[in-house]
């Protein structure tokens, strides 16, 4: 038996009582909460930048290693316009060998 509680029916009911308006008043927030965090409006993700530019491995010679095209799997680094993506190929970056961004560049 639980020590903490009284021992007569009277006090045990007022206690049950208690705790049923309890959860009551608990399940109206929850069902609030809920109404509130629907209505919210959701975040927009950025948008999928075109093209991306990879940076040097840490152990690297400092130069960027891939070019990407934004959707590509393997895709990770900064966000690089056009230009700098043609750019960067035509100085000696390399084209990512899944999503050939050279290949989208017509070079
Ligand atoms: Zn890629």
């Amino acid at each position: 038996m639980n020590d903490s509680l009284p021992p007569d029916l009277d006090r045990l009911q007022t206690l049950e009582y208690w705790l049923r308006l309890q959860l009551r008043a608990v399940h109206t927030r929850i069902e609030e909460v809920k109404r509130y965090e629907a209505s919210r409006p959701k975040p927009i993700p950025p948008p999928q930048p075109d093209w991306l530019l990879q940076p040097a491995r840490a152990a690297g010679d400092g130069r960027p290693l891939y070019v990407h095209e934004g959707h590509c799997p393997a895709a990770t680094g900064k966000a690089i316009t056009r230009r700098q993506a043609t750019e960067a190929l035509t100085s000696g970056v390399e084209a990512c060998p899944f999503c050939r961004p050279d290949t989208a560049l017509g070079l």
